[in-house]
């Protein structure tokens, strides 16, 4: 983790500020989109915290999205879960995608959910369960038709009665099953509804083995918005909590603000270049600010040609490459000076730069942009 923030005296001496790159989350605007998804579905709302809450921070995502209408929590690995239980999150966790050789018995221990997508995964956890004199909660996983995750269809029934053999000795109990779809933000697309066929179908084929999996799950974010005959009993969202819209449907906040300090600034004269590789050069006399974010802290270098960010209310572009640990801003006639706040994200309605920007100056998703941020950046809360 990063260190504690450090309170410094400004300039002046009079005023202690807060210094140094902050990532703050807004609460309030993951609550409100929390709600948004616990109207478009009739089921529950499992909030998918994976990836430190997609950058968020998956406590604090996690804990607001209880409050605000979702039920459960669902992350990628055993470690995301237990990371959570030791946050003091008693919420039922899911979590999807572990290695055969997985600690399960701590995940058995910390009474977390785990999806099983083969053979081997089952006959590993069943192991661990009669070991520890333990019962597994399970969700099997089906592939759904994305060739990614899951359990192939040619494997389903096998599984599913190996499931059942478990169930009676004691060692699982199935009570969900999942899939995932792969084009769902194009509502078009002909895999949505061959993919929700096969679920039916894997459903089908589970009951036929004795199973009566209790929580069936196939939308995340983008089939809750625009696919209902994919609710079934619960939607796993993840991107939507921190306003990411990949259907562009709907009206979602934007829950980051990411700030830095210039930490120096420079005038220079028409001609100078700037950077890594000379790739821009100052067209008119100047002033270069100097902000201390990098590629290593999650800017995509790529974003370089057309990236701005926001200083004294006005736009100071990107002057020159991203480099790993900081950044070259053009002041322009703007006034801005060493310990001006820089806003390198802001949300939609602030001024920005937005993720959505970013992610279109890069080519990226947000997704990734979001998952991107870290290094030297300290995350609060607001
Ligand atoms: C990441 C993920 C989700 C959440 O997807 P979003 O589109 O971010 O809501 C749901 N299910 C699975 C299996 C995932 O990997």
């Amino acid at each position: 983790m990063s260190p504690a923030v450090t309170v410094l005296r400004s300039v002046q001496g009079t005023r202690p500020r807060l210094t140094g790159p902050q990532l703050v989350v807004d609460l309030d605007a993951i609550a409100a989109n929390t709600q948004t998804f616990a109207r478009r579905t009739p089921g529950e709302l499992m909030a998918v915290v994976k990836a430190d809450g997609f950058g968020h921070g998956a406590a604090d995502v996690a804990r607001t999205a209880l409050a605000h209408g979702a039920s459960q929590l669902g992350v990628t690995a055993i470690a995301e879960g237990l990371a959570l239980r030791a946050a003091g999150l008693s919420a039922p966790v899911l979590s999807w995608l572990n290695p055969v050789d997985a600690d399960w018995a701590a995940a058995i221990g910390a009474d977390l959910d785990v999806a099983v997508p083969s053979r081997d995964h089952l006959d590993a956890l069943a192991h661990a369960a009669a070991q520890i004199g333990g019962r597994a909660r399970v969700h099997l996983h089906l592939d759904a038709g994305m060739a990614r995750d899951g359990a192939s269809p040619s494997e389903w029934a096998a599984l599913c009665r190996a499931a059942r053999r478990a169930e009676l000795l004691g060692q699982v109990q199935v009570v969900g099953m999942m899939g995932h779809l792969g084009c769902a933000d194009d509502p078009a697309h002909p895999s949505n509804s061959t993919g929700r066929t096969r679920f039916a179908w894997g459903l089908m084929t589970a009951r036929a083995a004795g199973l009566r999996p209790a929580q069936r799950h196939l939308a995340a974010t983008s089939a809750t918005l625009l696919d209902p005959l994919s609710h079934h009993t619960m939607s796993r969202v993840g991107a939507g909590l921190v306003g990411i819209d990949p259907t562009g449907t709907t009206e979602l906040r934007g829950a980051l603000t990411v700030t830095a300090p210039l930490v120096e600034v420079r005038s220079v004269l028409a001609g100078t270049p700037v950077g890594y590789g000379h790739s821009w050069t100052a067209p008119a006399a100047t002033r270069l600010g100097l902000v201390p974010l990098g590629y290593a802290d999650g800017l995509p270098r790529l974003a370089s040609g057309e990236a701005w960010m926001r200083v004294r209310g006005v736009h100071a572009p990107v002057a020159g490459r991203i480099s790993m640990d900081m950044t070259v801003v053009d002041l322009g006639s703007s006034g801005a000076d060493v310990g001006d706040e820089v806003t390198v994200i802001g949300p939609r309605g602030s001024g920005g730069p937005t993720v959505a920007d970013w992610a279109g100056w890069s080519g990226l998703l947000p997704h990734e942009i979001v998952t991107g941020l870290g290094g030297r950046l300290v995350r609060r809360t607001a």
